[in-house]
């Protein structure tokens, strides 16, 4: 079996580190390992107008955003294909086909989208289209036959949604779909990276990102004034790891070798941590240390986005083309869901021999 990779952003807004440790990274080092015989990279905006309806503008303005973070951290359309979800119709129109296979006790008991829902006050009057989502990602993911589909913890749920559906669709109409599989990061600290501010989550809509396109000095702001412990308030007050951003970030980004260019005196991220709880290890010192670390990781990126931005109507092409290949191969998919659901009626032979036949 060919293996396929589909993932994907919202472009809610410029991709920050939460993507880029959840996703984005290993996405860059799949398209290199040539293990995979293709990558469909989706801007998700479609989606993104389930919950911004009333904001058409702001999906628009960070279309080209999106694609420019992706360029930035190294995927390549030599390598993958790169396009906009509403380029392809035909996903709608599987979509669709899916709602049927669906219950609305089923949507409803999806904990990712029961925390979006109370997130955005949907509460008293949830839109349609947006309990609908994970059917609409369920079509994104199997209109390309993938596979595999690397992402944050967060969508686990909408993974195994989409598996639900697989099933139930070839038990009816016959074996047409593949099943995929999530591929999520074994760092913990990657799979849900906190806000700057300690929330649950980095999200664009929560405004407690580090973004890949900021510069230096704004990052090292962000850093500076993060969640730590409240209760180490004195250097020498012993301090905890738990719940505090700045460890976690470190989990997710730190290296050995960063202590030997930064920090020699610690061994370690292990030493590092050990002294914190232990006492006498201020933040400014660690948070100046995440400072660096995150700048060696985030200067090259931002560098070469800037790059791409003097070139932005080959980016413009880039997602034009990728959208088309898109379209047929979400065109081929659909074909053989309707011929197998027997719905293809005009290009089916038998369709009048049948009734002929009568
Ligand atoms: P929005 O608030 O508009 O939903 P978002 O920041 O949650 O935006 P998405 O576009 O929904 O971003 O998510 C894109 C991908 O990035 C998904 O695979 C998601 O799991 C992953 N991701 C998003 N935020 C984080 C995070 N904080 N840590 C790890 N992965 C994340
Ligand atoms: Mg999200």
């Amino acid at each position: 079996m060919k293996k396929i990779i589909l993932t994907g952003d919202r472009p809610t807004g410029r991709l920050h580190i939460g993507h880029y440790v959840g996703s984005l990274r290993r996405r860059v080092e799949l398209q290199n390992s040539g293990e995979y015989d293709h990558i469909y990279i989706m801007i998700a905006d479609a989606q993104a107008l389930t919950d911004n309806f009333e904001h058409p503008e702001k999906v628009r303005s960070n279309i080209l955003e999106v694609a420019l973070d992706y360029l930035a951290c190294g995927l390549d359309p030599e390598k993958i294909t790169i396009f906009v979800q509403s380029a392809v119709p035909e996903l709608t129109e599987i979509t669709f086909y899916y709602m049927n296979l669906v219950t609305l006790s089923r949507l409803q008991r999806n904990p990712t989208v029961k925390a979006e829902i109370q997130m955005r006050g949907f509460e008293t009057s949830i839109p349609v289209g947006f309990l609908n989502y994970p059917i609409s990602q369920a079509s994104d993911i199997t209109a390309f036959k993938a596979t595999t589909v690397p992402v944050g913890e967060d969508q686990l749920p909408m993974i195994e949604q989409t598996r639900e559906i697989v099933r139930k669709f070839n038990s009816i109409y016959g074996d047409v779909l593949t099943e995929p599989e999530a591929l999520v990061s074994s760092n913990i600290a990657c799979q849900r990276l906190p806000g700057t501010d300690g929330k649950a989550k980095m999200s664009k809509s929560l405004c407690n990102c580090i973004y890949l396109a900021d510069e230096a000095d704004e990052v090292q702001k962000k850093v500076m004034s993060m969640y730590t412990d409240p209760d180490h308030i004195k250097v020498t007050d012993p301090g905890k790891l738990e719940g505090n951003t700045v460890f976690t970030y470190l989990d997710a980004f730190c290296r050995d070798e960063h202590f030997a260019s930064y920090l020699p005196e610690y061994e370690n991220l292990d030493a590092l941590k050990a002294h914190y709880q232990a006492g006498g290890l201020g933040d400014v010192k660690v948070k100046k240390f995440l400072n660096r670390v995150l700048e060696e990781e985030l200067a090259p990126i931002r560098e070469r986005r800037k790059e791409y931005e003097k070139r932005i109507e080959w980016v413009y092409e880039v997602l034009r083309k990728g959208s088309e290949e898109a379209r047929r191969e979400a065109a081929d998919t659909l074909d053989g869901m309707k011929a197998a659901m027997k719905i293809n009626y005009f290009e089916d032979s038998d369709f009048l021999r049948d009734w002929n036949a009568r």
